[in-house]
């Protein structure tokens, strides 16, 4: 039910297909995340329509609200959102730590207060497997700490926790059709990142996830930990690259041996008015697109480049249309998947260096 063929590699990139109860997945893949059961200001049509293969639902979220139980009366996530493609959820971990109050943290699990509604809830490693569970995803993940990047005592208690939490997820699983993946942890310390990718891969999963990265240390810090452990996880399970990025981090990071993507950022970015592109970042408010009558990307085959001016989507944003908030996430999402499904094709074809190359000179060009 769940397997992952790998197609080709082109010095660290690797190219593969990923097999799972609700279809095949194409990578590098970049996720859509769908925090509330909905990828923001799109629908699954749309989704469809733009390519994504695989979408993110957040089991933090979906617990609070509208509640795992309820979704699983409703016939689980796939059926509840309308979208019959995968999906992957997360542990609940990472907003646990960057989202909830009070928390109490102890050897078992996580106390913690609601971000809604202040009330009290509790996540342990079972707790984290039955919501997830219950929300049916294709892909499951442990439930982690995620610890400041830069404190390393604090790194080696949250790494013990997050290792015997990850073999208390595996022990909890009970669903033959979900895949489980482990979580690489250690902040940007590369003895704990290697004995983390060591004890995991011991342990054994369907797939490996490297948590606790963009979070605010630096992109050679990033990179510096994905050197460490990506040569340590076993080549025929997916490694996914949680919370990044940018189109270049998709570049980089799938030089470096990533498989899968998931970040908020274009759907984010999208709702604060600005559109992403291959070589930065554009706001629609700033008033030189006023009177622009050019696409938001030139050569964007995207439904909102292909058919309607910068200044109109300007003229969205400034009066508040929602529609200026629906076209910049295609845009934004299509670009994200459109670099995916390239590095894929220029693996496939062993010429990954001269595409990073290429799109490192469109870089230089622009700036
Ligand atoms: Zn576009």
């Amino acid at each position: 039910m769940f397997n992952f063929d790998l197609l080709a590699t082109d010095a660290g990139a690797r190219a593969g297909l990923l097999h799972t109860p609700h279809g095949e997945i194409p990578t590098p893949v970049f996720m859509p995340v769908g925090t509330q059961a909905t990828v923001k200001a799109v629908s699954p049509r749309d989704l469809h329509d733009l390519g994504a293969t695989i979408i993110l639902g957040n089991t933090y979220h979906l617990y609070l609200r509208p509640g795992d139980e309820r979704i699983a009366r409703l016939g689980g996530l796939h059926a509840f959102m309308g979208w019959d493609g995968p999906i992957l959820t997360d542990s609940g971990g990472y907003q646990v730590f960057s989202l909830a109050q009070r928390r109490t943290i102890d050897a078992d699990g996580v106390t913690f207060r609601s971000h809604l509604d202040g009330s009290e809830h509790r996540f342990t490693p079972e707790k984290a497997i039955r919501i997830q569970e219950n929300l049916g995803a294709d892909i499951i993940v442990c439930f982690d700490e995620c610890a400041p990047p830069d404190d390393h005592d604090y790194n080696v208690q949250a790494l013990a926790r997050t290792h015997a939490w990850a073999q208390a997820c595996k022990a909890a699983k009970r669903q033959p059709d979900q895949a489980l993946f482990g979580i690489v942890q250690g902040g940007v310390f590369p003895d704990l990142r290697a004995q983390s990718a060591r004890f995991l891969t011991r342990l054994g999963f369907d797939g490996y996830a490297i948590g606790g990265l963009s979070v605010g240390e630096t992109k050679e810090e990033m990179h510096g930990m994905l050197e460490v452990v990506t040569p340590l996880l076993p080549a025929d399970r997916p490694r996914y690259l949680m919370g990044v990025g940018t189109p270049e981090d998709l570049v980089e990071c799938a030089a470096r041996g990533v498989d899968m993507f998931d970040c908020v950022l274009p759907t984010r970015t999208a709702r604060n008015g600005s559109a992403l592109t291959r070589t930065g970042r554009i706001n629609l408010r700033n008033a030189r697109f006023a009177d622009d009558a050019g696409p938001l990307e030139e050569g964007c085959t995207c439904y909102a480049c292909t058919h309607f001016s910068r200044a109109y989507v300007r003229h969205l944003i400034k009066a508040n249309e929602i529609l200026g908030h629906h076209l910049l996430t295609l845009h934004n999402l299509h670009l994200m998947l459109t670099v995916a499904r390239e590095i894929r094709q220029a693996i496939l074809e062993g010429r990954f260096q001269a595409y990073r190359e290429a799109f490192w000179r469109a870089h230089e060009q622009a700036a």
